[in-house]
């Protein structure tokens, strides 16, 4: 299976839409645009089979009845609680969606950036919508600090050696707030001169990995000793929910001041 990201709405939300492909078929994720993708498919000449959508908000969505439109047979999936809705085929945690004979995605319940958020993954790749990005995380949008530490905790679970794709590229941002918050761990020094050297963009599609995340991302490491007592020190007390609500909050207050 072939991962493509394909840059949408460039220079305001910077979001990725992933097509996945496989001989003449291919399958999109999170389409919050859709002549990228129509372009893509066909010069590539491939066939859509089924469109995923990780959770409600237009920047994930609003490419989806354009792109059913150019290919009718295509089915829409996304989350069972959504109120979009154009999706066709409902999905929960435990769900499974195969994709072709060798290529399955899980589903996972994600709820935190929104109410209805999933995650897909299997036993080489993430896509995590807006609960995880790259050294960071998504934004509270309707759901709750309970869910969303939840949520990270659960994703936090998965295997190292998992390929991340999140729904949009704020590598850099992420990693200077990153690095404010600790400034003395090692694995993000090293992240960040590589990130230096091989500067990520909307348009270069970046690669990372959990592991990766697990190491360097503070919202995967908000009980770690080195993060959670300066969350302490902000108020939090010792439960997920708190000392993630403390970071988020850490994060708001730095995106306003920046
Ligand atoms: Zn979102």
């Amino acid at each position: 299976m072939q991962i493509h990201g394909i840059p949408a709405l460039v220079g305001t939300y910077d979001n990725y839409i992933w097509v996945l492909s496989k001989g003449k078929d291919a399958w999109v994720v999170d389409p919050g645009e859709s002549q990228q993708v129509l372009d893509f498919l066909k010069e590539n000449q491939l066939q859509l089979r089924a469109i995923l959508v990780t959770h409600r908000h237009f920047d994930h969505v609003d490419g989806i009845a354009a792109i059913k439109n150019a290919y009718p047979d295509a089915t829409v999936f996304g989350p069972e609680k959504t109120p979009v809705a154009i999706i066709e085929k409902r999905l929960k945690e435990g769900d499974r969606v195969q994709l072709n004979p060798d290529y399955y995605l899980n589903v996972l319940d994600t709820p935190g950036h929104t109410e209805d958020h999933i995650s897909f993954y299997n036993q080489r790749d993430l896509f995590c919508g807006d609960t995880i990005f790259t050294a960071g995380c998504g934004r509270i949008l309707g759901g709750t600090v309970e869910e969303f530490a939840d949520s990270l905790l659960k994703l936090r679970d998965l295997p190292d050696d998992l390929n991340i794709y999140c729904g949009h590229e704020y590598t850099i941002d992420n990693l200077k707030f990153a690095q404010l918050v600790e400034e003395q761990n090692p694995d993000l020094q090293q992240r960040v001169e590589e990130v230096q050297i091989n500067y990520p963009s909307i348009l270069s599609t970046p690669q990372s990995t959990l592991g990766l995340e697990k190491k360097t991302n503070p919202f995967l490491r908000f009980d770690v000793a080195s993060v959670a007592d300066q969350l302490r020190e902000l108020g939090a007390d010792d439960t997920p929910a708190e000392l993630f609500k403390a970071l988020r909050n850490w994060k708001d207050r730095y995106d306003r001041a920046n």
